[in-house]
This record gives C-alpha cells, sequence and structure tokens, in this order.
C-alpha cells in the first residue's frame, strides 16, 4: 500500500531542493574551520527560522544550535555537521586544481551532511504541521566533527537530554545503512620535563626528555602484541628537543589509541600511562599528561538501521544524468584499482563493485564483510546515550576516499547533491516511521539497554 506520508515527504524535498542546493554550495564555496563555522551555521538558523523552527543558541558554543519545532513525544534528533579540512581546497574538476593553494574544503562533504538533514526536518515539521504526524524534531548544528569533539562537549553541556532517538548519515563512496561500528579513540599528548646540559661536555648534569619519549614508544611498540586486535596505537612526536648538542628538558609525543570497544580503548590507554610513567622513571624526567579529545565507538541501533535501509530501498537512488556519470568515472580514474577496492570493500564488502564508478542503487551488507570502519566519528558518542542510526550515500565515485581533493570536487558536484537527497530523504521516511508507531523508540532503547549492559557512559573530554 502507497504511504502517503512518505509520497508528501519525498516530493516535498524535490519542491525544496533548489533551496538546499543554494545552501550547500554556499558553504561548500565558504569552507570555514573547526569551532569557526559562523557562515555556515547563521545561514543555517537563519533558513530555519524561516520555516517556523524555534533557534536555541547554544552557551559556550558560537556556532552549535539546536532548532526544533513541534511538541510532545517522541523527541527525535537529526544531526547536521558543517566544518571543513584545512588543505583540501578544490575546485569541482576532474585533476587536481586548488581554489586557493592551502586552502580549506569540504573533503569530508559536511556541507552535503549538514544541509541533507536540515532538508529532512523541514519536510517533517510540514508533516507535524498538517498534524500527519504527533511529536518533535530537532535538528542538531553540531560544530567542529573533523577534531571531534563538537558532538561530545553538546552531549556534555547536556543539549542531548530527553532525545528519543537520533539518525544521521555521512558522505561516503555508497548507498547503504550503517550497520558496522567505527573505531573509540583517545587522542593524548604526554609531555616530559627533564634537565637541560651541554650534550658533549656535561651530559651526565642532563636528563632527557626526548629519551623518555623514545623509551616511552619503545614500550609501546612491545605493548602491541598484547592488545585487541582491534586496537590501533599511532604516534607523533610533536616536540624532540632544538638541537643535538642540548639535552632536551622538554619533549611532547602525541598519541591516538584506537579500538571497536570502548572499555578495550579504555584498558590500552591505562596501560599506555603505565608505559609513559615507567619512562619517565627509566630516565629521571617527570610526565604529564592530557586528554586532547576522545570518542566512542559507533553502536548501530538495529531497530531503527532496519527502518532506515527499507526507506533508502523504497526512495532507490537519485536520477543520475550522463554528466554525474562522466564525472564519477573521470575522478574514478584518478586512484588505482587496487586502492579502491580496498576503500570501496569497507561499506560494500564486494570487490566487483568497482567495475562500476558511480554507485546507483542501495545495498545492505556491510555487516557480513566487516567488523568496523577504522575511522572515529563523534557521533559514537551520541549512539551511547540515545538509540542511533545513520546511513552512508554515494557522494563520491566507488573507491574513493574521504579526505581527498577527488571527495571536496564531488561533495561540490550535482552528482553529490544528488546523493544528498537520498540521504534527506531516508532520514525524513524513518522519522515518519517512527513518530507512527509508539512501540518503535521502545524497541530501539530496550537494544540499546540491553547492548550497553551496566557500561557507563562517561564523556572523554
Ligand atoms: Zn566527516
Amino acid at each position: 500500500m502507497e504511504d502517503l506520508n512518505k509520497k508528501f515527504l519525498m516530493q516535498y524535498i524535490d519542491e525544496i531542493q533548489e533551496e538546499l542546493r543554494d545552501i550547500s554550495d554556499k558553504i561548500w564555496e565558504n569552507p570555514e574551520l573547526q569551532y569557526k563555522e559562523y557562515y555556515a551555521s547563521n545561514l543555517q538558523k537563519e533558513y530555519l527560522r524561516k520555516y517556523d523552527f524555534n533557534i536555541d543558541e547554544l552557551e559556550g558554543m558560537d556556532t552549535g544550535f539546536v532548532a526544533s519545532y513541534g511538541e510532545g513525544k517522541p523527541v527525535i534528533a537529526v544531526l547536521g555537521e558543517y566544518d571543513a579540512l584545512d588543505g583540501l581546497s578544490q575546485k569541482i574538476s576532474i585533476t587536481k586544481e586548488p581554489i586557493l593553494e592551502s586552502g580549506a574544503g569540504h573533503g569530508c562533504g559536511h556541507n552535503l551532511l549538514g544541509t541533507g538533514s536540515m532538508g529532512a526536518v523541514v519536510a517533517i515539521k510540514e508533516l507535524i504541521k498538517l498534524k500527519k504526524i504527533k511529536g518533535t524534531i530537532k535538528y542538531y548544528g553540531c560544530p567542529a566533527e573533523e577534531d571531534l569533539s563538537g558532538k561530545v562537549l553538546m552531549i556534555k553541556k547536556g543539549f542531548f537530554d530527553g532525545i528519543d532517538c537520533a539518525f544521521s548519515w555521512h558522505p561516503f563512496d555508497i548507498n547503504t545503512p550503517i550497520r558496522i561500528p567505527t573505531l573509540a579513540n583517545y587522542s593524548v599528548k604526554f609531555r616530559y620535563n627533564g634537565i637541560s646540559a651541554h650534550a658533549a661536555q656535561a651530559p651526565y648534569n642532563g636528563r632527557s626528555a626526548l629519551d623518555a619519549v623514545e623509551l616511552m614508544n619503545i614500550g609501546c611498540n612491545y605493548l602491541r602484541e598484547h592488545i585487541f586486535d582491534s586496537c590501533r596505537v599511532h604516534y607523533v612526536t610533536t616536540n624532540g628537543g632544538k638541537m643535538p648538542n642540548i639535552v632536551p628538558d622538554f619533549a611532547e609525543v602525541w598519541y591516538y589509541i584506537r579500538g571497536v570497544k570502548m572499555e578495550h580503548v579504555r584498558d590500552v590507554f591505562d596501560r599506555v600511562v603505565d608505559i609513559a610513567k615507567g619512562a619517565a622513571l627509566m630516565t629521571g624526567t617527570s610526565m604529564e599528561y592530557n586528554i586532547i579529545s576522545g570518542v566512542y565507538d559507533y553502536i548501530p541501533n538495529t531497530i531503527l538501521t532496519d527502518i532506515l535501509s527499507q526507506n533508502m530501498k523504497l526512495i532507490g537512488t537519485q536520477n543520475y544524468d550522463e554528466n554525474d556519470y562522466y564525472f564519477a568515472e573521470e575522478l574514478a580514474k584518478t586512484v588505482s584499482i587496487d586502492k579502491r577496492i580496498s576503500v570501496s570493500s569497507v561499506l560494500s564488502g564486494n570487490k566487483d563493485i568497482t567495475r562500476m564508478a558511480l554507485h546507483d542503487e542501495v545495498t545492505d551488507d556491510t555487516f557480513t564483510h566487516n567488523n568496523c570502519i577504522s575511522l572515529s566519528l563523534d557521533i559514537g558518542d551520541v549512539s551511547y546515550i540515545t538509540p542511533t542510526a545513520q546511513c552512508s550515500c554515494s557522494v563520491w565515485p566507488i573507491g574513493i576516499s574521504a579526505h581527498t581533493w577527488q571527495s571536496c570536487a564531488s561533495a561540490g558536484s550535482n552528482m553529490g547533491f544528488k546523493a544528498m537527497l537520498l540521504a534527506s530523504k531516508a532520514i525524513a521516511c524513518s522519522i515518519s516511521d517512527v513518530m507512527l508507531d509508539e512501540s518503535i523508540v521502545g524497541k530501539a532503547k530496550k537494544e540499546l539497554k540491553d547492548t550497553i549492559g551496566n557500561f557507563e557512559y562517561i564523556p572523554i573530554i
């Protein structure tokens, strides 16, 4: 039976697509870095005010906001982002051509991520207004996803209190609901203070902070054999002294510790701290550390992800034209087939899929091939406090990686925008399902409770 609400939502999003395109293009043309997204957040706030949303500015967070419409339960969050990446400036072109040398660019497609989520809530608002569905819709303008802190701080400040469930999406190369976790991550800087001395004349008077960093790294490299398979430990030395003939009295090393489960990451983190203390003891230096940021792994909620999946399949894909296919094929040619297979297999699991350049269907089998997406997203924290579902849409060609000039070019193109419309419609239709069936939120919450048990969510920052 045809669902008239969903038909309405899809048509409505098509009707406002020019407005959405204008906003996503303007954000793409004005890339802003973390916590400096004034232009993008103001543009979105202005648009949502025009559609009768109530805007809450967030104290202590200039470029974050929450836009609400409706009343009562369920209260559904839709997450948007709009920050860009340094050094990824790029024209909408099939060759590498920065608009501004070393400038910022939307290599993660957040111009579309935010605008697509916003399109979904505007369409849902119209259904609430027509009294076809009941509940409250909230759009979250989330700053600074790229440094993995925006949503964590928003949770910490209580901006997510009272939410019943959340939906989002992310630009990638494949159209699929996301059924696998991302990695939990601790980002930590370890600093050593020692005693400076002339390295030739009086080295016995010195206590080298750099020695401590090196011994810490050696300790951590021996640790690798004895940590959970999914865990990753990587580091860079951010300060190793000034000259060889001065025993460094200060050195700093920056670590990421990641894994599929936060409980594993916490365990490895505690052991890395012990190693860091040991290095200080061995070298007669002192050590302090501070946690720069940290996010949880993403827990896909099956109840909600199933709904998102059904709606993606219902919508099918967008009407790509010859120019879109040509653009995708030319961009795909800039990356070797081996690299494309390794990237595309994360979300599709299907090696043959790289025969195509542009994913123009919906697949749903990520969980059968992979146990995680090897990157970290701050939506992970949201998924620990409320049932959460997200999907990926093919903003860039199959096998192209995020954070590249090719993904930046795609995020500004017609092809990328059409993929965004799929996300927008799928999220809107899924919210309609949740608002019409009161039992869904209860089941989704029970699933989350069963998954995390007594594990206590504590924001890392
Ligand atoms: Zn991103």
